[in-house]
């Protein structure tokens, strides 16, 4: 049985790269049927928020990456690694450390002044158990030679030199685990077979290895993910944009389309670019996850998320684009707004909007009572010489029955026909007497969303203007 985590700090909003890591573990789990584990390593307890921990849980389920367990929290446990330090002093494999912050910090120095490596010169260490007990802080004995080799699932085999590991602090002096520890003391305890995660982390693996080893654990397998860049190839931060997850489901990205950029950044399947979520899990594999950064793109983003817009069934855009509707003041919060009929203009407009706030915005002249004109386009269309155009649109309309594309087609055919003009002379002063623009999509579907009654007001209201009158 396949067991993966996500591990976040929650000293920060979900972002970016934890996202990905997620989706990575979620869908490693999803493909092998196992289990996927949120666990919030909340030990720093200076810089973890609960604001935090509900931000990274938002985030998660926003983008539908379901957990199987958790969310364990490291606080509620500090019993039991208490217990797993306590065996590691008792065998002789840990040690208190009663030097202080102020004698460590000169001794570095003066490692660093003589070019030696400036890790803990181990003085506790040496005094073999004489040192004081039960205080200070406890540390790891590291081995001191050989060789640690991480058979890394994506880096393969990276081997690291014993001599370089520093005998850590497993237990601060106030009693609180520290990371390297706390990760493996839970990565035993939740069985998990798989450590999915960034490869800044791969430094800390050979000393976490020694810790499985010392506690007496089999060592799970380990894929250490490359981490993502911005587009001057220094690691991806808020100098680059938006790094937060939320921020860009604010901005109007579908969360499908941000999980399909992620997975693309890092991991591909041939030359395909958009793929369905059970796609992703049917074909998820480490073979197929690069060794290099991928290099992160709002531009594809955009793309991919136009995307996904254009796809989607508009009935399902309509639950997503009305809080945007409302926040643009296009709608009142918890107005009632016919859906059937929200859907149809939806459709209208799926293929031009690459955001969720572009379609909210993009659907404000269905939506409001009044028109707003763009002055260029009132100059240039609603003048003299469109006014007989449109009162023949108006007699034309008022005469069918049935308020249809077809039929408004018809309409406009014989107009054009009679005066020998194109039809684009006939629907650009129709199409800004509409919608106040000359952009929109085909002015037979605008009027038929539109209906009978707002397309003749709107085509008196321009007329009135002409005249001079409004
Ligand atoms: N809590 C660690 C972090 O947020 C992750 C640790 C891990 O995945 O092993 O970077």
């Amino acid at each position: 049985m396949i067991r993966v985590r996500f591990a976040p700090s929650p000293t920060g909003h979900l972002h970016i790269g934890g996202a990905r890591t997620a989706l990575f573990n979620y869908l490693y789990a999803r493909h092998n049927n196992g289990k996927f584990i949120l666990r919030i390593e909340d030990t720093d307890r200076t810089r973890s928020t609960e604001e935090y921990i509900e931000a990274i849980i938002k985030g998660m389920k926003w983008l539908k990456l379901e957990w199987d367990e958790g969310p364990f929290r490291q606080t509620d446990r500090f019993d039991v690694y208490r217990s797993y330090v306590d065996k590691l002093l008792k065998e002789g494999k840990a040690y208190y450390c009663c030097c202080t912050p102020e004698e460590l910090e000169q001794r570095r120095k003066e490692a660093l002044a003589q070019g030696k490596s400036p890790k803990y010169d181990g003085r506790c260490r040496n005094l073999q158990g004489q040192g004081a007990k039960g205080q200070g802080a406890v540390r790891f004995k590291m081995p001191q030679e050989g060789q640690t080799v991480v058979d890394d699932l994506i880096r393969g085999k990276v081997v690291f030199e014993n001599d370089q590991l520093d005998d850590l602090i497993i237990m601060r002096s106030d009693g609180t685990p520290t990371y390297n520890f706390t990760v493996v003391v839970d990565d035993v305890d939740m069985k998990i077979t798989h450590v999915i995660r960034g490869d800044d982390h791969l430094n800390n693996t050979p000393k976490q290895i020694h810790i499985y080893k010392a506690l007496g654990y089999e060592i799970p397998l380990f894929a250490h993910l490359p981490m993502i860049l911005g587009s001057d190839k220094t690691r991806l931060s808020k100098r680059h944009g938006a790094t937060s997850v939320m921020a860009y489901q604010e901005m109007g990205y579908l969360p499908d389309a941000l999980v399909n950029y992620l997975v693309r950044l890092g991991w591909s399947c041939g030359d395909q670019e958009v793929f369905t979520r059970e796609e992703l899990i049917k074909h998820f594999s480490f073979e197929n996850v690069g060794k290099s950064s991928g290099v992160f793109n709002p531009e594809k983003l955009l793309w991919l998320n136009s995307q996904y817009i254009i796809k989607s069934n508009p009935d399902e855009l309509v639950g997503l684009v009305i809080p945007f509707l409302e926040s643009a003041g296009i709608i009142r919060k918890g107005q009632d707004i016919d859906r059937k009929w929200l859907s149809k203009a939806i459709k209208t407009l799926q293929e031009r909007a690459k955001t969720l706030v572009e379609l909210a915005n993009s659907l404000r002249y269905y939506i409001a009572e009044d028109v707003q004109y763009d002055e260029k386009a009132k100059t240039k269309f609603l003048n003299e010489k469109s006014m007989p155009y449109l009162k023949e649109v108006k007699e034309g309309i008022e005469s069918i029955s049935d308020f249809s594309a077809l039929e408004l087609e018809k309409v406009f055919k014989s107009i054009v026909e009679k005066h020998g003009i194109k039809l684009g002379a006939l629907a650009q002063p129709v199409r800004v007497a509409m919608t106040g623009g000359t952009e929109s999509p085909g002015i037979f579907e605008v009027l038929e969303v539109l209906g009978k009654e707002k397309t003749l007001r709107r085509l008196d209201k321009a007329l009135k203007i002409i005249k001079g009158e409004n």
